[in-house]
């Protein structure tokens, strides 16, 4: 008995306590059409998440994995999870009479079911309409990248990831991102990379290695850790580019 509690625990931290993220089940009323339905939401994570692969495309857990995306089975309402409560009541109407466009198939019982890719496109069209920020885009079209190379669409992966690229050049002339200069000009070697384009990455993974970030909001601790993060990230890119060619 000893014996088997012993293994147990050892298949456990193996499984769950060193590299692996948990999700578990809970219910959210959607904010357009107001049915229940289950979705899922974050039990478990670690610093880990920072070194998996997804960290040359500069896309991060949980944004990488299904769950993250919400969408209603019902309506097809779409956003990431940590939006998907939090709809300003006076864009309902306009996000309503859009979703009354969509083509919806029954089949699909739970959110889960419904493409990540899917869920994603109706997403960028209720963030279009909500408005976001240049960062958040960035972001967002690396994102949509990951999933539509995941999904072997590599036509749509390097149109969404030459959109980051550009909203990346984007934030360097605008003051609202001074002092971002080190992460952005690793996301475009990330997306020069992701695009075919090593010579370039190569070139702004230098640029990147040159700057320090820098925020005013932040404390000098977190600072520093992001600093030594991301330039150990931008040595082992180095690294990596040198050794396919
Ligand atoms: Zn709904």
């Amino acid at each position: 008995m000893k014996r088997k509690f012993f293994m147990f625990c050892v298949l456990f931290s193996l499984t769950v306590g060193l590299k692996a993220t948990t999700w578990f089940p809970s219910k959210h009323t959607c904010p357009i059409c107001k049915h229940e339905n289950e979705y899922q939401e974050i039990g478990s994570y670690g610093g880990y998440i920072y070194q998996w692969e997804s960290k040359y495309q500069y896309v991060y857990w949980p944004l990488t994995d299904s769950p993250s995306v919400y969408c209603c089975p019902d309506c097809y309402f779409s956003a990431y999870m940590w939006d998907f409560d939090s709809i300003p009541v006076n864009k309902t109407d306009t996000i309503r009479a859009y979703l009354a466009t969509i083509k919806r198939d029954e089949k699909y019982k739970t959110y889960l079911e419904i493409p990540m890719i899917t869920r994603l496109e109706i997403a960028e069209n209720i963030y279009k309409m909500l408005g976001r920020d240049t960062e958040f885009w960035c972001k967002f079209y690396r994102v949509m990248g990951y999933h539509y190379d995941e999904d072997k669409n590599a036509a749509r992966a390097r149109e969404t990831r030459l959109n980051s690229l550009s909203l990346a050049r984007q934030m360097l002339s605008d003051t609202l991102y001074s002092g971002q200069e080190k992460e952005n000009f690793f996301i475009m070697a990330a997306m020069y990379n992701f695009t075919g384009q090593k010579d370039s990455a190569m070139v702004y993974l230098g640029k990147a290695d040159a700057k320090e970030y820098r925020n005013k909001a932040w404390k000098e601790e977190n600072l520093k850790g992001f600093n030594d993060y991301l330039k150990g990230l931008i040595s082992q890119y180095k690294e990596l580019l040198k050794k396919e060619d």
